[in-house]
């Protein structure tokens, strides 16, 4: 057996994005010894796709804007499933974390008075979107690797060494965790993809901050990571996940040209002004808004048009419903007979803002479309439809703290459940990264605090890790792990889709189970040196395992919520409310194990918030009757 690498630190965060980023920065300014590892290349996450910008009610440009409206606006988006702790602590602290980027170099656009500006965005009531331009994932990734050097130099000031505190593994997957014999995390052990060689993190805290799964489907705005190890790695050491059914379709997905279908189009072109209309040129968002929307919606064009300029006296168009709605819609629309000629809907601002201004507001797009799809979008309408975007359900943390079941393990940022509900409002995520990541920093640097000993891995867990991720280099002549990959991304796309039937995804689960065996025969040739075949070997584990909780909870949940529509199903039930699916390993650990949890009671201040009448959508008759306000 080989020499694996070995090192020590006091905190391991896996992943570099705005969660796992944010979280190192938080654990070494608390004096711990950190280390982040990143699949790709460090400052490439998703993080730095994220265009439309992060909510935060800092009230800069509706001064009416404050925390309390954003948890209104979050419990809503995500139709009370929201763990409500998670939404308040979200948007309580967002504004905060918001003006400490700014201390940390980031620049964002400006209000006429100089201050921070807010765009618009579907769900919220207010302007409340910090942002650069379309490309505000990328300021903040910006910000936050400046904020590691700067740490990093201070080391060196220190102690002369740079990496003494803070030390980034890019290209490093990880593909175990690893615990100590009392159940406690001890570990990590992964492989640099370029050389194939291992690298074992010994640590007492490990915060995963993996992001989502969006490459189990076919069509998805998620690049090649997103293969939900955080998710996998976490199950396999004896976590949970909580809801996984719940998946967010994105409504604007690029659809043409093939290549690129799934690119994301930002939510910003509606909330800039942009329409969507069928092929028969009618705006057909306004045959979609749900009762329980209706009241904060514009029922005539005319009016919604008015919304951009006068907010005050107008209600929001339709476009900007959360993006469950608008998503369901264009399928309906698609289904109806009335796409286009390649399966989406248009999407048009050409025809309601100056060209200039398109170019200067959505720059990105402009490229974008420019580049891959020959489409002037200063001229011409987009096509779009949805694609699989983000992912609501994640490992089940403690709300204040992000610790998980396995003590000395934490979860922050899209791996992370409970924060959404069964659906995210845009711009939410950024946010909730830099609030749930700072929190996680600072709870693992608490723990490692309160260890008497530091736990010791079992080194015969280290062999097996090995023997695990070696296997398909052993199997040369193996199924091409490509093959098995393409498959499960057309059962996941075609049978766990928006729609969900209970046969289709009954077929689904019969193919996982089928894909169970093939995967264990997977084979890669080539050796260990820069070997993607074998990579996606490696990742199919964890993306079968994720897709079975997402397969068996979408069975499972009779009701339609959010990203979660059953054609059997298809309101709201308030029962269903009640309850949190949570998936964890099955005893011989081949597969998952389902089971319903009561999902925690908001607390009667910010039940308050709220009139009875809405809250009579979402709670059964008995939770209101105990508020004061009786059923009917
Ligand atoms: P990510 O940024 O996804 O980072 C995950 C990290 O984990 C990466 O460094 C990856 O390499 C690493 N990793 C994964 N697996 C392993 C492993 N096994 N070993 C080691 N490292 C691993 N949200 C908003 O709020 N506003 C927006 O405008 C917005 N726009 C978006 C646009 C696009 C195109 C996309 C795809 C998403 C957008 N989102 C937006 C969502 C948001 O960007 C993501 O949810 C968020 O960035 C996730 O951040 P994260 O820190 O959790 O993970």
């Amino acid at each position: 057996t080989e020499n694996i690498e070995r090192h020590s630190y006091d905190v391991v965060v896996i992943g570099a994005g705005g969660a796992g980023l944010r979280a190192a920065i938080e654990a070494r300014q608390a004096g711990k010894r950190v280390a982040v590892i990143s699949k790709s290349l460090f400052g490439k996450a998703h993080t730095v796709m994220a265009e439309g910008g992060a909510a935060a009610a800092m009230g800069n440009v509706n001064p009416k804007d404050n925390w309390q409206v954003h948890f209104r606006d979050t419990m809503r988006g995500g139709k009370f499933l929201n763990h409500f702790r998670m939404a308040e602590l979200h948007a309580k602290e967002a504004p905060d974390r918001i003006w400490e980027l700014e201390t940390w170099g980031a620049l964002f656009d400006r209000t006429k008075e100089g201050k921070i500006s807010q765009r618009n965005f579907g769900g919220h009531e207010y302007p409340r979107l910090a942002h650069v331009g379309d490309r505000t994932g990328l300021e903040l990734i910006r910000t936050l690797q400046q904020r590691v050097v700067a740490l990093q130099q201070e080391d060196k000031a220190q102690n002369g060494d740079y990496e003494s505190h803070l030390r980034v593994f890019a290209e490093t997957t990880i593909v175990r965790l690893l615990k100590d014999a009392q159940g406690r995390i001890a570990g990590a052990i992964g492989y640099y993809r370029e050389t194939g060689r291992f690298v074992l993190f010994e640590a007492p805290a490990v915060i995963l901050a993996t992001g989502g799964i969006g490459r189990s489907y076919t069509v998805t705005s998620n690049s090649w990571e997103y293969t939900g190890d955080g998710h996998a790695l976490a199950l396999l050491a004896g976590a949970t996940l909580v809801n996984m059914e719940f998946i967010q379709f994105h409504p604007t997905g690029m659809v043409w040209p093939p290549s690129v279908k799934g690119i994301l189009v930002t939510e910003s072109v509606r909330g800039d002004g942009g329409v969507l209309r069928n092929s028969e040129g009618k705006r057909f968002m306004f045959d979609y808004v749900p009762d329980v929307f209706r009241k904060q919606y514009a029922e005539t064009e005319e009016e919604a048009d008015r919304w951009y300029t006068d907010q005050e006296n107008n209600r929001r168009p339709p476009e900007l419903l959360p993006r469950d709605e608008v998503a369901r819609s264009i399928n309906a629309e698609v289904k109806a007979g009335r796409g286009t000629p390649n399966g989406g809907v248009y999407l048009d601002v050409s025809s309601r803002l100056p060209a200039e201004e398109i170019r200067r507001r959505l720059p990105s797009m402009y490229h974008q479309f420019k580049e891959l799809a020959d489409v002037d979008i200063t001229a011409q309408p987009m096509e779009v439809g949805p694609t699989c975007h983000y992912v609501m359900g994640g490992v089940e943390v403690d709300p204040d703290t992000q610790g998980t079941k396995v003590p000395g393990l934490y979860a922050a940022g899209e791996c992370a459940g409970g924060m959404h509900g069964s659906n995210r409002l845009g711009g939410n995520s950024l946010s909730d990264l830099l609030v749930f990541g700072r929190r996680a920093g600072l709870h693992a640097a608490e723990y490692v605090d309160s260890l008497e000993a530091p736990p010791a891995i079992v080194e015969a867990d280290v062999d097996a890790a090995v023997d695990e991720a070696l296997a398909p280099l052993n199997n040369s002549d193996g199924e091409n792990p490509y093959t098995l990959h393409h498959d499960l991304q057309v059962t996941m796309n075609t049978l766990v889709g928006i729609i969900r039937k209970p046969g289709e995804v009954s077929e689904a689960l019969t193919k996982l189970e089928e894909f169970k065996p093939r995967h264990h025969k997977v084979g890669s040739t080539g050796g260990r040196r820069f070997n993607p075949g074998w990579h996606v070997a490696l990742d199919l584990r964890n993306m079968l395992i994720v897709s079975e909780c997402v397969a068996k909870a979408a069975l499972e949940r009779e009701e339609s919520r959010g990203g979660h529509t059953r054609d059997d199903f298809p309101t709201m039930s308030a029962k269903w409310r009640q309850v949190n699916l949570i998936c964890s390993l099955n005893e011989d650990g081949t597969g998952v194990d389902l089971k319903h949890q009561p999902i925690p009671t908001v607390r009667q201040d910010l039940l308050e918030l709220f009139e009875i009448s809405e809250l009579k959508k979402y709670f059964t008759d008995e939770e209101l009757a105990g508020l004061g306000g009786g059923g009917d």
